[in-house]
């Protein structure tokens, strides 16, 4: 099906209950969230859920996490009791960028779950999101809205540049504050495992969990559950992406050729820190993201920069300097990592 896709402004409460509607008649809309924008629908229609991936490229084996509005849907989509843990998390950090891992009932088919017996929960904290969710009374599959493997999108229009004529709508909520995604964290067992760094910080999850708390992507000592979104190159231009330390981009810096023309052949995104080095004749175009130690305003705007440089036609190779994997920095170089990575597995991109 080729659609005139619409973008709609979310105070549009018309254009709102359309994309409820849509969602109840089982096709897929995009919207926003706090961490980037989602590509939605009915969590319990398999044929709902299959146009997700189709629209994306999205690679079968990759489950989706299931955004929720209420407690009752909650316990729509999970079996068992809620554990004290879960309690504690969800009191503390929901609604908010946090995705928790359970049990599944029969409610979310394996289309969902990509074949999983657990299941990928989070409450969003957009309050646009929410409304959807509300408006079609229902929990909403929902991935990122972009080209499996791409940036995700952070603002409607990256949506629309993915996946125009591939989706009927995409509500317009602005920029996503956070912008980069959840923390997906398994608690299922004896000690809570993160199997993606995300917009909670492990030092908001030790508040509340203590130190027993494990890194899925660092430790080797654990039993590793499945998390089968880790293993793909993610969050990626077209173009390559390397990524340096703070000496090496100095050096970079500072062996810059000067071009009056300013050719721009090499984009360079730098700390604040490292921009005294900068020549004013030098041939790089130079990007500022503000701050090593304030990893949340680069989150905010990575995505998109990394969109605008991919589109930009001057630019050939993209440079970016690491940051302190503190806080923040945790999950925004967790990200930068896989968009550095050379090669797209055979199977297709991630998400
Ligand atoms: P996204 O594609 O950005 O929505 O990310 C979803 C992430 O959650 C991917 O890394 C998935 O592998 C992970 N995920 C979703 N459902 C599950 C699940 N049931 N068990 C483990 N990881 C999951
Ligand atoms: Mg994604």
């Amino acid at each position: 099906m080729i659609w005139e896709t619409e973008i709609v402004k979310h105070a549009n409460k018309k254009m709102m209950q359309k994309a409820a509607d849509l969602i109840k008649a089982g096709e897929i809309v995009a919207f926003p969230t706090e961490t980037v924008y989602g590509l939605g629908a009915d969590a319990s229609n398999a044929i709902a859920v299959e146009k997700i991936f189709k629209a994306k490229g999205r690679p079968q084996d990759n489950p989706l996490i299931v955004h929720i509005a209420d407690q009752e849907m909650l316990f729509d989509c999970i079996s068992g009791p809620l554990t004290k843990m879960a309690q504690k998390l969800i009191a503390k950090f929901w609604p908010g960028p946090l995705t928790l891992i359970f049990d599944k009932s029969n409610y979310i088919p394996e289309e969902t779950s990509a074949g999983l017996k657990t299941v990928a929960i989070r409450m969003p904290k957009h309050p646009v999101a929410l409304d959807l969710i509300k408006r079609a009374g229902l929990p909403l599959a929902a991935p990122s809205a972009n080209s499996s493997g791409y940036p995700s999108p952070t603002r409607a229009e990256h949506v629309y540049y993915d996946l125009e004529g591939k989706i009927p709508l995409i509500v317009d909520g602005g920029s996503s504050q956070v912008g980069i995604e959840s923390t997906v964290l398994d608690i299922r067992g004896e000690k809570p495992i993160i199997l993606r760094p995300g917009g909670i910080t492990s030092d908001d999850l030790r508040e509340v969990l203590g130190e027993d708390l494990v890194h899925y992507e660092k430790s080797t000592d654990i039993e590793k559950p499945v998390s089968p979104g880790m293993k793909y190159r993610h969050y990626a231009p077209h173009k390559a992406v390397s990524l340096l330390s703070t000496e090496e981009i100095q050096a970079l810096i500072n062996n810059c050729p000067a071009d009056p023309e300013k050719k721009f052949r090499k984009a360079i995104i730098i700390s604040k820190e490292t921009d005294f080095l900068v020549r004013p004749d030098c041939q790089f175009k130079i990007i500022r993201y503000g701050s090593r130690n304030n990893p949340a305003k680069l989150a905010r705007k990575l995505f998109s920069l990394l969109r605008s440089l991919d589109q930009d036609r001057s630019v050939k190779q993209i440079y970016i300097e690491k940051i302190p994997e503190k806080g923040l920095g945790e999950a925004v170089m967790n990200r930068l990592q896989k968009a550095a990575l050379q090669e797209r597995p055979i199977s297709g991109g991630g998400d």
